[in-house]
């Protein structure tokens, strides 16, 4: 008998979530909107700092409603991180845009600060700045901000921020979802905190989450029957599924500080082992422990990130390879995608691996997972 599957990173729930979700089951808001919609949003724009949120279905959603928000359309090129899941990418293809590929620096894997600005000024002075940049705050740690800021100001390039791995984390004491001129939340299955799937959009301007519930609720204009003057989208969040994320909101400390301890674990236990580096912890904020990823050196270590991965996966343990970058994923080379620099994120991509992480994750399985690593050296 196979031992019963380890997860990257599988939902963990507690009773008071099952509550809140029975509550809101039985006062009858099965519907798009609802109090705990409502309820969700403003936990978690306090929660932030942020004036405003609009619970959505997806991760994805929200950077699409973001990008249109921000007037992205066809002939616009936004630079994004290459090093990231395909949704922050794909979203710029909905509006017709085009996602430029910025590679990673390997200081936090998140995006190259000086790539970018190099890309912003030389845009700038074709006279066509970006209308937006999307840095991703990659595994729970945020991108540098400080510097993003500096050059996006100066030309006044709007910062979305994906936050869909982040919640939890900071960046010089501020929290992930507050960085941008707009953030994104992920409320995925496999996510920090998880609604089975959902998302948020946040930020200080009300106009901006007015127009965000409007676009994402169909488009209806003010009127007794159905009018529209605008293309509308189907991309709000159940009032079930809000109540179920209260409820995850609720522990959130209580999951950072397991998915942390699991990193300190994993650190210790591998310690001694050449060949083995973890995703550097920048020094300006505090990660929110998502997936503890490291990278495989096979000369140094005597086996390759694939043979660790192949070694686990046979004891029927799942550890994923750090994300594909984007400018190597077939669809966006046809495309045509621009990309800059590109050889940092490909080195973590040829070595990084992700383990199990997640906040129920036991114990004894950890240890498992510790032996199996070692034992994966020839
Ligand atoms: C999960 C994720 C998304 C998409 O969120 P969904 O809620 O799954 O649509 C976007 N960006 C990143 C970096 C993600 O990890």
């Amino acid at each position: 008998m196979p031992r019963p599957r380890v997860y990257l990173s599988p939902p963990h729930t507690f009773p008071i979530e099952r509550e809140l979700l029975l509550d809101a089951f039985d006062s009858n808001w099965v519907a798009p909107l609802g109090p705990h919609v409502d309820a969700f949003e403003r936990e978690m724009a306090e929660r932030l700092g942020v004036a405003h949120a609009a619970a959505l279905s997806s991760g994805t959603g929200a950077l699409h409603l973001a990008l249109l928000l921000l007037g992205v359309g066809p002939g616009d090129e936004i630079p994004v991180s290459t090093l990231t899941f395909s949704a922050t990418a794909n979203a710029v293809t909905y509006c017709g845009a085009r996602p430029v590929l910025v590679d990673a620096t390997a200081a936090s894997w998140t995006i190259d600060p000086a790539l970018l600005a190099q890309e912003i000024e030389d845009a700038a002075r074709r006279g066509r700045a970006p209308k937006a940049v999307i840095p991703v705050d990659l595994y729970g740690q945020c991108a540098d901000y400080e510097p993003i800021r500096q050059v996006c100001a100066r030309h006044g390039v709007a910062i979305l921020e994906d936050a869909a791995e982040a919640l939890g984390a900071t960046y010089r004491g501020r929290p992930a979802g507050s960085q941008g001129d707009l953030a994104v939340l992920s409320f995925n299955g496999n996510k920090i905190i998880t609604t089975s799937g959902g998302g948020m959009l946040l930020s200080d301007r009300k106009d901006w989450i007015d127009r965000a519930r409007f676009l994402a609720t169909q488009a209806r204009d003010p009127a007794p029957h159905y009018q529209h003057s605008t293309i509308g989208y189907n991309y709000r969040m159940s009032n079930l599924l809000a109540a179920l994320g209260r409820g995850q909101l609720r522990s959130l400390a209580e999951r950072v500080a397991a998915r942390r301890a699991h990193n300190a674990f994993y650190r210790a236990a591998f310690a001694d082992l050449p060949g083995i580096d973890f995703m550097p912890v920048a020094p300006y904020g505090e990660w929110n422990g998502w997936l503890t990823c490291l990278t495989v050196d096979p000369a140094a270590f005597g086996a390759d990130r694939e043979a660790v991965r192949l070694a686990l996966e046979a004891e029927n343990i799942e550890a994923r390879p750090v994300w594909k970058p984007m400018h190597l994923q077939p669809v966006f080379r046809e495309l045509g995608c621009r990309v800059v620099g590109g050889a940092v994120s490909e080195r973590l991509f040829d070595r990084g691996l992700c383990l199990p992480s997640g906040s129920s994750l036991a114990e004894q399985d950890r240890a498992r997972v510790v032996e199996i690593v070692r034992a994966s050296r020839r």
